[in-house]
Formats: C-alpha cells, structure tokens, sequence
C-alpha cells in the first residue's frame, strides 16, 4: 500500500517535470550568456513550472471516487494537492520577479515596464489576474488569516477555476517556451486534466456522482451523537468497512447545513443493506443533524478513504487506537468482521474521558465477545491520564509486529504516534486517519 501510494505520488511529480524537461531542451547558448539571459531563463522556468504545478493541483481536486485508493486515501491525495498548490503560488509569485530583473538589467525602467504593462497588454494582465486570484483563494489554506472556517474557506477555493483560466489565457497568448510548439500539446492536455477535474467536480459529481437516500431511521449512542440509518432510493452504495462518503442533507427545517456536504465515516457493515453513519455535535451543521427528522432526504458521495489494509479479514495481528467520535471507523470493521464471522489476534485500546463518554461501549463489548481473538481494552483519561507507553506494552507485548491504526483527536493521535515509534513500531505499519481535511 505505502509503496504504490508512492508511486502514485512518484507519477504525479513526474508530471509536473515533464514541460520543464521539454522547457530546458529549447534552451539556447544566449540564455546562459548574461546576467539578464539568465534571469529571463529563469523567471519562464519559474512559469512553467508553477503552470504544471497549478493545472495538476486542480486535476487533484476532482474527488472522483475510487482515484484517491492508489494514493493511500483522499487525505493523502489532497496532501499532494496541497503540495503542488503551495509550489505553483511560490513559482508564480517568483516569474514576473525574474522577468522584470531581468528586462531591468537589460535598460533602466524596463523593469518596471515589465510588472506594468499597458493595460491593452490582455497576456500580461492576464497572468496578473491568475496571480492575484490564486493569492486569494490559498491565503485562508494557509492560515494568513488564523484557523479558516471550513464553508468560508470552500466558497473562496471555488475562485479557483477562474486563476486556472487566466493562467491559460496567459499562457496560449505570451510567448512559446518550448520547441516545435510543443508547448500547444502539452498546456492542453494539462488543462484538460484540470478542466475535466472541475466539470467532475462542479457538475459531474453532483448529477451522477451523489446516491439518493432516505433517513429511515435514528439512534441516540448519546446525548451529543446520533446514528442516522440511511436507505437507499435507488443503487445503493458499494464500500469497505473504513471508508468515508461526503453526505448532503436537504432539509429545509434544518437550522443550518442544509444542502452543505459534510464528510462522515460510515459506521455501518459493507454488508447492511442499509447505511448507518455517527453524527457528532462539532459545529453547525452536524449540531443542525442532531434533530433531523425521519423521511428526510440526502445524498451521498464516495466511497473515500483507504484505512484499513485488508477490511475483509485479519491477515496480520493489529492494534487499534482510537478517541472519541474517531470510533466510528473501528465500529464499522467490527460490526463487518461480525457479519463475516471473520476473527483476529485484535487489541483495541478504545481512549476516553470517563465511562459516560465511551460512545458505544456496550455494543463494542458485546462485538468484541463474539469476535474470536478480540481484546477491547477502554483506557480511561481521569483515571490514567494520558496514554503512555507503559500502558501499551503492557496490554500489547508484540506491539512492534503489529499493523497498527489510530483514529481520534489530533493531540492523542500524535502523542500515540510517537510512543509507538518509540516502542520500535515501523513508520510503513502506523496508518491514520484524519477528521480535518483541509
Ligand atoms: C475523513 C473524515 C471522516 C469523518 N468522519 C466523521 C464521523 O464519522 N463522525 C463525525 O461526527 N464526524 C466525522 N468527521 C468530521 C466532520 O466532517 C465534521 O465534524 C463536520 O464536517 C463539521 O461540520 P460543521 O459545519 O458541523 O462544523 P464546523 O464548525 O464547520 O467545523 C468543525 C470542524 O470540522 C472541520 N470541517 C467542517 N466541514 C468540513 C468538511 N466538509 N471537510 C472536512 N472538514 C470539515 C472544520 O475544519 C472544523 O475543524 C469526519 C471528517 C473527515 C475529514
């Protein structure tokens, strides 16, 4: 898994190499020759690559189900995402810099020229355009701003679009930087990538991606979770025990969220014929699901996610750490695992504040009863504190042969992480999974 998730990672920057590789073959002795030669080399580098850089980082984004398993899982996948977002804007940011040193080298004045063409000049302005869109909508990604609010930070991403056009007009326009206008060939399929990743995302997605269900029923594990039972109106949904989906709710009498989708980790077992999905109170839309009625609609896409190696079976023994609403993953193998009759050599250390917080605890030790070679172990905060490595060795003495999986708050995920690699357990055997996206 980690190593075609590098290889899918490996293709991706390939990629992004390859106009720069068709860039440096029509280089020319006189691009070496002056200070100005050089820096005018440089700041259409610098272009070129941010372009290859923006247009994947867009193809990246269309969350087309099913694409996200070679990387390792959409969070992953968006991590590149991110990465090639982050290496476009420092590139793009840099080019008309290198361009305007380098014309200022050449005359006095020219330089400025450069940054300030005449406004009839559609190329360049164009390319401004691009640039200053781009700043706008990675300045919340980056934080310029504090923690963005996650539908603040969406509406403003979805300016994206529009920076890769302009950046296309830019680039069709302005001069050719590689030979036998080879820079025709591959800026248009590089934008077909990026366009077709926005159709899908914008369009596509909404009309054939999203599955139709209906709330057929609700349960209360506690007073600030429900589990909304969802039944299929027409195909229903193929998964693994593990996976994510994005759900919309469309319920007017909703006091916020609306008609906004929201990823959740289904609870339920591939083998349901029906959806189950745990809703915990952690801002305004999953508050507003709280009270969602029997009968309403929602729409689900996916599936996302790649948690678990093998959901199905347990080849090699595993220890399974999680906090909080970061149960539901674990719920849904177990209940899976049940289903299948399947068992395991299986330890769970299931971390909570107090025995009123364990969301599911009797349900889970009920599974973990009838699921031969399952150990649950509830680790309690206001009696032991913070899970330590004494803790874990002592309910897990082979830890470093196992395959280990954490879900749960960052703080724990983190502190579990590295008590784990202290304890000898391999990099390539600790797999996460995340509940922030951005
Ligand atoms: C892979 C994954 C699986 C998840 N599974 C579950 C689950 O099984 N049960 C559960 O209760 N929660 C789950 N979550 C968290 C859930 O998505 C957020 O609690 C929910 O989106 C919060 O939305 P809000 O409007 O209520 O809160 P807000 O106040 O808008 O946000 C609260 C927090 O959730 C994050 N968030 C909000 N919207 C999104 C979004 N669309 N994508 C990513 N992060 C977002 C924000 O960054 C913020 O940190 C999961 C998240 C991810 C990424």
């Amino acid at each position: 898994m980690v190593v075609r998730a590098r290889l899918a990672r490996a293709l991706v920057w390939l990629l992004v190499a390859l106009p720069v590789l068709f860039f440096l073959a029509g280089l020319r002795p006189a691009d070496f020759t002056s200070a100005a030669g050089i820096l005018n080399m440089l700041g259409r580098l610098t272009g070129v690559l941010g372009l290859a850089c923006m247009l994947l980082s867009a193809a990246l984004s269309a969350r087309v189900p099913g694409f996200d398993q070679p990387f390792g899982g959409l969070t992953r996948l968006w991590h590149t995402h991110h990465l090639l977002g982050a290496a476009a804007l420092f590139m793009l940011m840099l080019h008309p810099l290198l361009l305007a040193f380098a014309a200022q080298s050449v005359g006095a004045g020219l330089g400025f020229a450069t940054l300030f063409p005449p406004l009839s000049d559609i190329a360049s302005w164009s390319g401004w355009g691009a640039l200053l869109l781009m700043m706008i909508f990675l300045a919340p990604t980056f934080s310029f701003f504090g923690p963005p609010h996650y539908e603040r930070w969406k509406r403003v991403h979805d300016i994206a679009p529009f920076a890769v056009i302009l950046a296309l007009v830019h680039t069709f326009l302005f001069t050719r930087t590689m030979p036998a206008n080879l820079d025709y060939v591959v800026w248009t399929v590089f934008a077909l990538l990026a366009v077709g990743a926005v159709l899908w995302r914008f369009v596509g997605s909404r009309r054939i991606g999203r599955l139709p269900y209906t709330v057929a029923g609700i349960e209360r594990p506690a007073n600030n979770v429900v589990e909304l039972t969802l039944e299929p109106k027409k195909r229903p949904l193929r998964y693994q025990a593990g996976n994510f989906v994005y759900m919309t709710p469309f319920d007017r009498e909703l006091a916020a969220g609306c008609g906004e989708e929201h990823p959740y980790t289904l609870s339920s077992s591939p083998r349901e014929s029906n959806l189950r999905i745990a809703i915990k109170d952690l801002g305004d839309a999953s508050r507003a699901l709280q009270s969602i009625q029997p009968g309403s609609r929602v729409t689900v896409e996916g599936p996302y996610g790649r948690f678990f190696k093998t959901p199905d079976e347990v080849a090699t023994p595993e220890l399974w750490i999680c906090g909080g609403i970061g149960v539901t993953p674990f719920l849904a193998r177990m209940r899976h695992l049940r289903k299948l009759e399947q068992g395991g050599d299986i330890r769970f250390l299931y971390c909570v504040q107090d025995e009123a917080r364990a969301l599911y605890l009797d349900e889970l030790q009920t599974l973990a009863d009838a699921i031969p070679g399952f150990r649950l172990i509830p680790h309690y905060f206001y009696r032991e504190g913070p899970i330590s490595q004494s803790f874990m060795r002592e309910n897990c003495g082979d830890i470093e042969r196992r395959e280990v999986y954490i879900c749960g708050p960052q703080p724990l995920s983190r502190l579990a992480q590295s008590h784990l690699r202290a304890l000898g357990v391999g990099r390539a055997n600790i797999h996460t999974e995340e509940f922030e996206l951005l």
